[in-house]
Parts: C-alpha cells; sequence; structure tokens
C-alpha cells in the first residue's frame, strides 16, 4: 500500500491547508483612537539591528525609505515588539478596556 504525501492526503480529504492571514482575519478589534504603541523615532533611528520588522506576527512594523513606520491597529498584544527593541525605543502597554483584539478560533 503506497503512503500518501502530505499534499493527497489533504486533496483526497477535502482537506485545505489554513494559511496564518486567514486565522487573523476571524479577528476582530476595537480600534482605540489613542495608540498603544509609541515609537521613540530619536533611538530607533539609530538602531541597525531592527528585530520588530522581524518579530511581530502582524506586521505591523514596515521599513520606508529607510525608516521603521508601524500601526497599531492590527496589533495582536503579544508584546514581542518591545521585547525585542534593545534599545528602548517602543513603548507598548496594553490598549485602554474595552479596545484591542477580540480572538476568534474558528
Ligand atoms: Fe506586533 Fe506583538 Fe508588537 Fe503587537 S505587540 S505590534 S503584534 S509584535
Amino acid at each position: 500500500m503506497a503512503i500518501d504525501s502530505r499534499r493527497d492526503f489533504r486533496a483526497k480529504n477535502n482537506m485545505n491547508p489554513v494559511r496564518v492571514e486567514h486565522k487573523l482575519a476571524l479577528n476582530k478589534y476595537e480600534v482605540d483612537r489613542e495608540a498603544h504603541i509609541r515609537l521613540k523615532e530619536e533611538i530607533c533611528r539609530e538602531c541597525e539591528l531592527r528585530a520588530c520588522l522581524y518579530v511581530c506576527p502582524a506586521e505591523c512594523y514596515k521599513l520606508r525609505e529607510g525608516k521603521v513606520s508601524y500601526n497599531y491597529e492590527g496589533c495582536l498584544e503579544c508584546g514581542s515588539c518591545q521585547i525585542s527593541c534593545g534599545k528602548g525605543a517602543i513603548e507598548w502597554s496594553y490598549p485602554r478596556g474595552g479596545f484591542g483584539i477580540s480572538f476568534e478560533y474558528g
């Protein structure tokens, strides 16, 4: 008896792989006008590692024209960015009560 590849097994059993982007789309956000993330640009500017660009699972940090920009609206509230920033350029706190992400596992 032949052993099916993972792809064959999924196709045979009508199982589609679930992508992270699809899971994230199930979450609900109540966006506060007040940002819960602040970037100290004068410190950030001097950083060469820029770990925030790589650790954020929601890709909230982007490099644009050599400068880190971010959005707080899609934040998953994991806190990884603040921990990874060895320079202390990121000020992070949980959003105010009633705001932020509501996880939906579907
Ligand atoms: Fe991204 Fe997590 Fe930082 Fe939110 S707390 S911006 S999800 S790394």
